[in-house]
């Protein structure tokens, strides 16, 4: 009897904490929301999130907090997401990463398809070969003879295994059959203040963070890592023209920890498309040779099977590369 009825209890209380929990899905937000960018403050994916995060703040009539956590590729921050409360207050913004980190790292402490609830993709951006403005090479297929002609002299900066940048460089020695000495720093923002400052002779890092410096011959250009041209670089030829084989994009997604209610994914997700429609997001990623995804793309479906297929293409890729970073 006394089982029966604390059971009875148990199951009110469940009750109540379900009532308790519809409750707070209908006035989420009530409070800041943090959205963590596993890499330094200045970089590209800092860019993005701060220019989604500010249209979805007004949206959310709460503020939604850019936190900088950089370390290991990403793998830093995105852990520390996956073990967040699931409240709807702590979400991540990352990108490609979250594909590759399950190969390149063998004890990764979470597992991107499981641990987390996705929103939505946001934006897929092609990469830019760059180095500082005095080095040597001055055309894509100078810069390919001379990096198989120097080798470990040449510096390459990455923002840590697991990132865009450290892919790109990997994909670039082995289209070369070359090696270069990598420099890891916690983001592409300070690697790229290290490129235009002449301390590292080069990186491949996405638009969102090469553009500006591009178009003010602050660093100097060799190739895109995109299908066509872009139209506000149009000089700059793609790394096929070049006849280097390489192609990368570089996707952006968000999502919130495993468990989230999926009344609060689904709010955020309805926010996320008011953000990719802002006028000013689409201009400003425009400038920075980016465009927002389709309202059908800013969804947790299309999210999820692009993150499913690119761990697929990503492990056959890095697994026949033979790099890990444990
Ligand atoms: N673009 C960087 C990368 O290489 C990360 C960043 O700082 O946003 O992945």
């Amino acid at each position: 009897m006394k089982k029966t009825a604390s059971a009875f209890a148990a199951s009110m209380l469940a009750l109540g904490l379900s009532f308790a929990g519809s409750a707070l899905a209908q006035d989420y937000p009530t409070k800041p929301i943090t959205v963590v960018v596993p890499f330094s403050a200045g970089g590209p994916t800092d860019t993005v999130a701060r220019l989604v995060a500010e249209v979805m703040s007004q949206d959310l009539g709460q503020q939604v907090v850019v936190q900088n956590v950089g370390g290991a590729g990403g793998t830093l921050g995105a852990g520390q997401v996956a073990t967040a409360p699931n409240d709807g207050y702590t979400l991540l913004l990352h990108h490609i990463g979250m594909s590759t980190a399950p190969t390149l790292y063998r004890s990764l402490p979470y597992d991107p398809t499981t641990d987390f609830a996705p929103i939505g993709l946001i934006t897929a951006v092609p990469m830019t070969l760059v180095a500082r403005k005095d080095f040597e090479p001055n055309t894509l297929a100078e810069m390919m003879d001379y990096i198989k002609a120097n080798g470990e002299n040449v510096t390459y900066a990455h923002a840590g295994i697991g990132s865009a940048s450290q892919l790109c460089g990997m994909l670039l020695m082995d289209a070369l059959d070359a090696q270069m000495t990598t420099v890891p720093y916690q983001g592409s923002g300070p690697a790229m203040t290290d490129i235009i400052g002449g301390q590292v002779d080069m990186i491949c890092d996405q638009t969102t963070n090469t553009t500006s410096q591009i178009q003010a011959s602050e660093v100097k250009a060799y190739g895109v890592t995109s299908l066509n041209r872009l139209g506000n670089l149009p000089d700059l030829p793609t790394t096929k023209e070049g006849g280097l084989d390489l192609e990368i994009g570089v996707w952006h997604g968000l999502y919130a920890p495993a468990g989230t209610d999926p009344a609060i994914v689904e709010r955020l997700e309805a926010s996320l498309k008011v953000a990719l429609a802002n006028e000013t997001v689409v201009s400003r990623f425009a400038e920075l040779g980016t465009y927002p995804v389709t309202a059908d793309e800013a969804t947790p479906e299309a999210l999820t099977q692009t993150l499913a297929s690119q761990i697929e293409l990503w492990r056959a890729v890095i697994e026949a590369a033979g790099v890990y970073a444990d």
